[in-house]
């Protein structure tokens, strides 16, 4: 079991301990339950969806990296596929606030980086701050996404986000963790640049038109990519390297070691990427950060 499990363990009731054993006992537990999984832990536990993702959150917060504000957020995201994703808050020491990523962002994108087409429910440990609940206004399940509190009734985003402003206010869209795929090319063998490049070719950036994704190398040869989230409220939005540092956080690599950072965005986009991921991976120790057009 991962270290940072064992001082929440016990925390955790029995019976979910030993219908989630068989999946965490692992040092690289992914921080997500496939649909199979979670039916087989709900069943053996007695845990119904709710429940079960309101017992997981110690288990998410355990994720947390916050040198900062030390607040612990947790939060899982439940697809419609069934699979959980586990999220949670993190601070970057050396950079402005802004570079925060938020408990909540970090659950919804890690279920984009894997795959899911849609959320059915987020479930985090504190009432969602003003700047999440409109940066899940821009998900493809709109104001009907399920939002479970500790100690509270199941309500939706309608719920937290009265009068709500959001894409559907704008143009006609693609919704955040709809599929896309924009078609850029780069002419390089390059795996980390062609990382990079995908990433940002199924980008959201509807507003802007400004894609941008982002790849990391760490120390031990895996690749994380990560890709720009764009908000209809603009500053809401989520840099692809805060993408890519979600991912590798929850995957369990260390922000620390990152060997070799990509962007690539557009060559004449009306926004840029550049100084604030090359800022913030300079001070996470990165020095090879490279920039890539297309
Ligand atoms: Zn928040």
């Amino acid at each position: 079991m991962q270290a940072r499990f064992r001082a929440i363990w016990s925390d955790i009731p029995s019976e979910l301990q030993k219908a989630l054993s068989p999946y965490i006992s692992y040092d690289d537990f992914p921080a997500m339950l496939t649909a199979g999984q979670t039916e087989s832990i709900k069943q053996l536990s007695g845990l119904d969806d709710q429940a079960l993702a309101l017992a997981l959150l110690p288990l998410a917060a355990a994720y947390s990296l916050a040198p900062i504000s030390h607040f612990y957020v947790g939060a899982i995201a439940r697809g419609e596929s069934g699979n959980l994703y586990f999220g949670a808050n993190m601070e970057f020491a050396g950079v402005p606030l802004q570079q925060t990523v938020h408990a909540e962002q970090s659950a919804i994108t890690h279920a984009w980086l894997r795959g899911e087409k849609k959320l059915a429910a987020i479930t985090v440990n504190y009432s969602p701050c003003g700047h999440c609940r409109q940066f899940m206004n821009e998900l493809n399940s709109g104001t009907q996404l399920a939002v479970y509190l500790p100690n509270r009734p199941p309500l939706t985003l309608a719920d937290y986000l009265p009068e709500a402003f959001g894409p559907r206010d704008l143009a006609d869209t693609p919704l955040l963790l709809d599929e896309v795929n924009h078609g850029y090319q780069l002419a390089t063998c390059d795996e980390l640049v062609q990382a990079a490049l995908d990433a940002a070719n199924r980008s959201h950036a509807p507003y802007s038109q400004s894609h941008a994704g982002v790849a990391l190398l760490d120390e031990q040869g895996k690749i994380y990519t990560g890709r720009y989230a764009e908000n209809a409220a603009f500053n809401p939005s989520l840099p692809p390297l805060q993408a890519a540092l979600i991912l590798m956080n929850m995957a369990g690599g260390h922000c620390q070691s990152i060997k070799r950072a990509v962007l690539v965005e557009g060559e004449n986009s009306h926004l840029s990427q550049w100084n604030a991921t090359s800022a913030t991976l300079t001070a996470l120790g990165c020095t090879t950060v490279e920039r890539y057009t297309f």
